[in-house]
């Protein structure tokens, strides 16, 4: 293995693109910048020190170049991203704010498509909580599992899982080919895995020994649970007329025989048209497609987290995890940078946090605090603490 690659799981250092954003001009981006060697870039990182270090997924002949054709990219790594923002979250609605940029308004949990004053630029201010940390996880783990290996027949050694530092992960397919995809191959990639444009008739209705592979497997397992335990409540989600209900109700028995002995006798029932099961697969679909921030996969262009970088908004490690630590993977602890001392903060107004095995606030703000290093660098990175001024020291 190289130096680079040891240091920070990068492989061939002088071919990549580096940008950074730094604590003191926050929004703009030093990118095409490039390194010879790793201790180049550690040099620097520790001259600049900056908020957020990112690295192209591509390789190029000339990564500092400042346009892309002069660039010239021969490869890029397949990269899946999966991040709490895209998930279905219980918790957002109790610790994320935003506010609307033009009239003011503010509201709790994911800001709307657009405001009332018609504006579509909000503020944002995403927490970070076990739930969203958990939910993210799994879903990783759902993506490899349910996905990769079985419909790729990817193996766990090809595919590097490397949390964020926020709330999210990135699974980066190792296997040489994948490398030399073309974009629209990865768009391929991303839409299948989204489940967009798949023929929803074949994936239900067809004989049953083709039920192991799959969107056809996922369909089938998907109607099996919805016809195993249906219920009125159950199809409450679904934007079909009550007397069809009623109907897939009634002959759930012999859907569910259906779904076991022959799927393409599913549409002998009277009275379900074409359109209703259009409905049910479309809604099942959107529940078990994989939960992807799709662009990242897709766009070659795309700077990432420097692996094992310190995330600016959490101060958390941007740490690649082994497929087989990834179940115990626990980010508020196995992530942290700095463990040692502790540091006098005054606070402001936040929801509770957990760091290591302690919970700290929620609080009000203003109150002065000390806090070990680990969640008072959370804190601060958060922006929900500052150091005291001198005269609050006293
Ligand atoms: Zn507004
Ligand atoms: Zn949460």
């Amino acid at each position: 293995m190289n130096e680079g690659k040891r240091l920070t799981g990068l492989d061939h250092i002088g071919n990549r693109e580096f940008g950074f954003f730094y604590w003191d001009k926050m929004g703009m981006m030093q990118r095409h910048l490039s390194f010879l060697s790793v201790v180049e870039l550690q040099n620097f990182l520790i001259e600049r020190a900056p908020q957020h270090a990112y690295v192209s997924a591509a390789y190029y002949h000339s990564p500092s170049a400042s346009s892309m054709d002069e660039k010239d990219s021969y490869a890029c790594n397949f990269i899946i991203d999966i991040d709490a923002d895209h998930l279905p979250l219980t918790c957002q609605k109790d610790h994320d704010t935003y506010k609307c940029k033009e009239c003011g308004s503010k509201g709790k949990g994911a800001p709307p498509a657009r405001c009332k004053c018609g504006s579509t630029r909000f503020d944002s201010k995403n927490w970070i909580c076990d739930n969203c940390l958990d939910v993210a996880k799994s879903e990783t783990q759902r993506v490899i599992e349910d996905f990769l290996i079985p419909d790729f027949g990817l193996s766990k050694s090809d595919m590097l899982v490397k949390f964020s530092g926020n709330r999210g992960y990135h699974i980066e397919v190792m296997a040489e080919d994948y490398k030399y995809l073309e974009q629209r191959e990865r768009q391929e990639i991303v839409d299948y895995l989204l489940g967009i444009d798949l023929n929803l008739d074949q994936a239900l209705f067809i004989k049953k020994d083709l039920t192991k592979y799959g969107w056809q497997r996922r369909m089938h397992a998907a109607f099996l649970d919805l016809f195993q335990n249906i219920s009125m409540e159950k199809l409450g989600k679904f934007s079909i007329q009550k007397p069809v209900k009623n109907k897939l109700i009634n002959y759930s028995t012999t859907f569910l025989q259906g779904l076991s002995k022959n799927p393409s006798k599913l549409k002998s029932v009277s009275g379900i048209s074409q359109k209703t099961w259009s409905i049910l697969s479309n809604k099942l679909v959107s529940e078990i497609n994989a939960k992807i921030d799709a662009p990242v996969s897709f766009d070659i262009k795309r700077l990432l987290r420097l692996p094992s970088s310190l995330h600016g908004k959490t101060g958390l490690i941007a740490i690649p995890v082994s497929l087989d630590f990834l179940d115990r993977f626990d980010p508020l602890k196995d992530a942290i940078a700095f463990k040692r001392g502790e540091i006098y903060l005054v606070m402001r107004k936040c929801p509770e946090f957990r760091m290591m095995d302690c919970i700290y606030g929620p609080y009000e703000g203003g109150e002065k605090v000390n806090l070990p290093m680990a969640a008072a660098v959370f804190a601060l990175s958060k922006r929900i603490a500052e150091l005291p001024k001198r005269k609050q020291l006293k």
